[in-house]
């Protein structure tokens, strides 16, 4: 298939010309990936921050990898190399957890009264709104993603939750009780930070992720030590040079790059982290958390998702059917609870299937920093292959392709959204996380059909319910085993309400004041009056 647009014909025409370009990018930015900047005017604070050496932030100093050792960051539209990033050993993460370790355990940031937190949190969100077009650029040539969603969801996503949480700074303490045991006491309860927190997020939203889990920890007083994902860790290296002009006390936020098998396995097992807040795939959460427990550690993992969408018979069909492509398209499909599974009934199914295919053609398939982009490339090569390999999965298993999944011709890695007909719930495309554009749909007869469809999964992170009638929805929801429930739309996300799964989706919730719970200890404290 060809991308609908011309920007990516004018760039295949362009890349042969690349000779002559102009040399804007640093010393090792393939020259591809600079044309493709060039192509799309990228501002001059990004070209700044892409071009020069990145290193990471530990205890407030900007440091190489101890064995000099760095990795690539292949650009995904181009797939040419865009910067190399420390590749952080073993003693790396333990000199982050000691900078860590002393900020909690006596340093300023300790000592800090809860509105000066706040203050510094509030700080540190209006640097990254004043940064936020650069910011935006940086994650979608990272990703891959459209730079349109990068700013309007993933960079406001990020100043919202650092504005919400700076709130809570202020507004974190205990309570009085009045016991009735014999006797003359004060007995209260502090709430007081965790510790030292160590964070793990994956590649699909970088900053975002990463902003769930800070923005609550600092607020608790904690002290973080961050892992991005190998694939995308420059927003987080740039949102450290922001955390240090802010004049955050050096060690509070500390940013590692490296691999998850020698960085993220060390973090679990290091004794020196209190608590792990983990965001990624299932199998991985498991490990992590069973590494973790063996030192008691407290815990909390956001994992996977295959998410089901109800459509019943009194749906508005083409909204409907707009806020469905939406919820499994959006970002390629790279969305933890994307709604990849969608029932409907079977007296609209051809008519909801027809509605679906025609809104997911307008979907424009572009390069992530073309302004109309909608369906951008996936993060990585193997991610692209793993999806098309899913897509043959579900040909074999006899589900009927209905649109899309033709291969798309590079550069980029692209995979044409896709829609599966008359799936089967025994299926792997149906049982498996794809986490690309790929949608599966079945139709129903009744409601209780839907509803044992919907919760035959592993997976619990979400569900959606489509229609008007209001009563029938409200008795569905407490019948979904999912942690959340969308009606009428999907990923509705907001810093004030939690998010996080059921299952083998999860435990724990980031956002909403829930997740202050998940970083503060409880103390009782008993007092003997005369
Ligand atoms: P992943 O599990 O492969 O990696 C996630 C993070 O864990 C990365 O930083 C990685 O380096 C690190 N890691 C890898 N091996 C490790 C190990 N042995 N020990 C410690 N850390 C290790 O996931 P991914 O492919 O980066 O991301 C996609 C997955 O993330 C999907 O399953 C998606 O559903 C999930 N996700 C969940 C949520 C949520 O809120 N529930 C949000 C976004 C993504």
């Amino acid at each position: 298939m060809n991308k609908h647009n011309g920007t990516h014909q004018a760039f295949q025409e362009a890349t042969i010309e690349l000779r002559r370009v102009a040399q804007t990018g640093g010393h090792d930015m393939d020259s591809k990936v600079k044309l493709y900047l060039q192509q799309f005017g990228i501002g001059e604070a990004t070209q700044r921050f892409l071009t020069k050496p990145l290193r990471m932030f530990i205890g407030g100093a900007w440091l190489e990898a101890g064995d000099d050792a760095t990795a690539e960051v292949v650009e995904p539209y181009t797939e040419g190399v865009l910067t190399h990033i420390p590749m952080a050993t073993k003693a790396d993460l333990d000199c982050a957890v000691r900078a860590a370790r002393a900020q909690f355990d006596g340093g300023a940031w300790r000592l800090l009264k809860p509105l000066e937190r706040e203050r510094l949190l509030h700080r540190l969100a209006e640097l990254i709104e004043l940064h936020a077009a650069e910011l935006a650029e940086i994650e979608s040539i990272d990703v891959g993603k459209s730079v349109a969603q990068a700013r309007d969801v993933d960079i406001q996503g990020t100043i919202d939750t650092f504005r919400y949480f700076a709130g809570w700074a202020s507004k974190i303490h205990g309570r009085t009780a009045e016991p009735s045991l014999p006797g003359n006491y004060l007995a209260y309860t502090r709430k007081e930070p965790v510790g030292v927190v160590g964070v793990i997020v994956p590649w699909n939203f970088p900053l975002q992720t990463m902003a769930w889990k800070l923005g609550a920890a600092l607020a608790c007083g904690c002290t973080v030590v961050v892992k991005p994902a190998e694939l995308t860790s420059l927003s987080a290296l740039r949102f450290a040079e922001l955390v240090q002009e802010a004049g955050i006390p050096d060690g509070v936020v500390n940013i590692v790059t490296g691999r998850g098998s020698v960085v993220g396995e060390a973090m679990a097992t290091h004794p020196g982290i209190d608590k792990l807040s983990f965001t990624g795939s299932t199998p991985v959460g498991c490990t992590v958390g069973k590494a973790a427990m063996d030192q008691m550690k407290r815990l909390t993992l956001e994992l996977g998702g295959k998410s089901p969408v109800m459509v019943l018979a009194d749906a508005d069909l083409p909204t409907a059917a707009q806020a469905v492509a939406n919820g499994v398209f959006f970002n390629s499909g790279q969305v933890c609870d994307a709604g990849t599974r969608v029932y409907i009934h079977r007296s609209i199914y051809d008519e909801f299937l027809r509605e679906l295919a025609a809104y997911t053609r307008t979907l424009k398939l572009a390069p992530g920093l073309d302004p109309d982009c909608f369906i951008s490339p996936l993060v990585s090569k193997q991610q692209q292959e793993r999806v098309l390999a899913y897509i043959e999965t579900g040909k074999r298993e006899g589900a009927e392709l209905y649109y899309g999944g033709q291969p798309v011709e590079g550069p980029g890695y692209f995979v044409e959204p896709t829609i599966f007909a008359n799936c089967r719930n025994d299926m792997r495309i149906v049982q498996e996380e794809i986490f690309g554009p790929v949608l599966v749909t079945a139709p129903f007869d009744d409601e209780e059909e839907a509803l044992a469809l919907a919760n035959d999964s592993a997976f619990g992170l979400a569900a959606a319910i489509y229609s008007n009638d209001l009563g029938r929805v409200h008795g569905l929801i407490p019948r979904l085993r999912a942690g959340s429930v969308y009606v009428n739309a999907h990923s509705t996300i907001d810093p004030s309400m939690p998010f996080g799964g059921y299952k083998q989706s999860g435990y724990g919730k980031d956002l909403g004041s829930e997740q202050l719970d998940y970083l503060l200890e409880t103390k009782a404290v008993w007092i003997t009056l005369p």
